[in-house]
């Protein structure tokens, strides 16, 4: 088996360093072969934001990886023809990957070793993605946790199943036969559109450099202030790591250890442990996508399934462009438009909006922000979006309803943040600016806003939306 090449075949995973498959193949001493396959056809297939980040991680990777005298083998089209195609090109004995979790892309990965080990080809696989893996954790009942602090409780007790990340491969040797690679450009990953994703280049830097020079940059200036200003849009102190993780440009093993390094180092540890909660989160999406079939689209709480959604394109296309009326709201849609990003707080807000205010179904916000966030992840999308509409498992309860005004007025103190994407209603004094609608005419007009014309009136009224919308989960309860 020595001699036989071996492959790796990366998903979710782009990075060298604490890569399990890539050791694993490493070291058994063959010469690897590193595939990416992209298939527009299979269960998460990148939406517009995430194929543009896609795009350049693979350049950064391919760079990576030329520097250890490797090379990124790229092919479009099924998995399963792939890896059966390429593994009889190169006569490659083994491959190896990293674990997915949704049920769709297990029952993907098993048919594909299946296939392989008809035709004498091992398979192996690793957990790259995760601190522990979503059947390790269990509650004294001994089922899988279903409520969020004593899961952090638990994993933090047990900690990371793996006791040290992995160093990168100093040398990848390449198999004799060198296998065909599509171009990447052939596969059109960067918007056909040039000014969506104009601001993207500014913002992010896709690839395993960029990822650790994120979380360096946070570990070494923002890691202490997190606990306090986290929920702040307008002070920027979280980590924007999410891209980065949800490609696997950095492992959660790698955050959990350099977080403890600065906490040696003398970040505030209740912080950092605070910091290292929302990487749990994280996990805990995980266990949720793994135990819950179709957790994007079928709500954990069945009684959800009859809610009374409405089904209003209108009001759907004003929340996904940022006209809804609600200065807040706004902002957080134009800034993941802009920016492929949408600070937590403010994802929290848009999405009660849509899901509570306008009753809109939560699918069709998940499926928004599949296709504009750069961040996009199985888990932690349907996950949060679950937990925001009420039916997801240790969720918001659906009868606590955010006013978008005051959460407005909370977080973003001097409006700093509001007033940087909503510009037309920049002018109104802090009072107002959450509530254009009730700026007396004198403000107004020194700010030029004119409701209707150059910003949208409220698309609803708050308290009345309250009240249908409670109305709406009554009619729930009654199912
Ligand atoms: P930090 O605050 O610095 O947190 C560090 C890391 O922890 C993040 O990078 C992320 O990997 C993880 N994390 C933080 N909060 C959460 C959370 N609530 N749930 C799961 N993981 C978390 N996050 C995604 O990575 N991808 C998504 O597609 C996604 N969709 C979301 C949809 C909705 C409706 C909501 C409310 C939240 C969503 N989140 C998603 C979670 C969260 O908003 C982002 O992870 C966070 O804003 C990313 O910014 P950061 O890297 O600066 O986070």
């Amino acid at each position: 088996m020595q001699d036989k090449p071996h492959i790796v075949w990366l998903r979710r995973d782009l990075r060298l360093a604490d890569n399990p498959a890539l050791t694993g193949a490493c070291a058994s001493g063959a010469p690897v072969a590193i595939v990416y396959i992209f298939d527009e056809d299979e269960p998460f297939a990148p939406g517009g934001a995430a194929k543009w980040w896609l795009h350049h991680s693979l350049r950064a990777l391919d760079e990576a990886l030329d520097d250890i005298g490797a090379s990124l083998t790229l092919r479009r089209g099924s998995a399963k023809s792939v890896l059966t195609d390429l593994a009889a090109e190169i006569g490659a004995g083994a491959v190896h990957w990293n674990r997915r979790y949704a049920p769709s892309q297990i029952a993907v990965d098993k048919e594909i070793k299946e296939t392989l080990a008809d035709r004498g080809i091992e398979t192996t696989s690793y957990n790259g993605a995760l601190l522990r893996e979503p059947w390790e954790l269990k509650t004294g009942a001994g089922g899988h946790f279903k409520v969020f602090t004593p899961f952090w409780k638990n994993l933090r007790a047990a900690g990371p199943a793996r006791a040290k990340s992995e160093k990168p491969p100093k040398k990848i040797s390449q198999p004799k036969i060198k296998p065909k690679s599509d171009r990447l450009e052939s596969w059109a990953l960067t918007p056909s559109n040039p000014n969506w994703a104009e601001e993207f280049p500014n913002i992010w830097t896709p690839g395993e450099a960029g990822a650790s020079e994120k979380l360096d940059a946070f570990l070494s200036a923002d890691v202490s202030r997190y606990d306090d200003e986290r929920n702040r849009p307008d002070l920027d102190t979280t980590s924007r790591l999410s891209p980065h993780l949800a490609f696997g440009e950095v492992s959660p093993l790698q955050v959990w250890e350099k977080t403890h390094s600065a906490i040696d180092n003398g970040a505030r540890a209740d912080s950092a442990a605070t910091f290292l909660s929302e990487i749990a989160w994280r996990e805990f999406s995980y266990l949720l996508l793994y135990h819950y079939d179709g957790l994007n689209s079928i709500p954990i709480k069945p009684a959800f399934e009859s809610f009374p959604w409405r089904g209003d394109k209108a009001d759907l296309r004003a929340w996904t462009r940022g006209q809804t009326g609600y200065p807040i709201v706004d902002a957080g849609m134009r800034q993941l438009w802009r920016t492929g990003w949408m600070h937590n707080r403010v994802r929290m807000i848009v999405a009660s909006f849509l899901v509570k205010h306008l009753l809109l179904p939560w699918q069709e916000g998940e499926k928004w922000f599949w296709d504009t966030l750069v961040d996009a992840d199985p888990a932690s999308n349907a996950a949060s979006w679950q937990w925001t509409a009420g039916c997801g498992a240790d969720a918001a309860p659906y009868f606590r309803i955010f006013n978008p005004i005051t959460q407005g007025e909370k977080f973003d103190p001097d409006g700093a943040y509001t007033r940087l994407y909503v510009p037309e209603v920049s002018g109104l004094p802090n009072k107002y600016l959450q509530k254009p609608w009730d700026a007396p005419e004198k403000f107004t007009r020194h700010a030029g806003v004119t409701l209707g014309e150059n910003y949208p009136g409220p698309l609803v009224d708050h308290p009345k939306a309250r009240v249908r919308a409670l109305d709406a989960f009554e009619h729930t309860k009654k199912k």
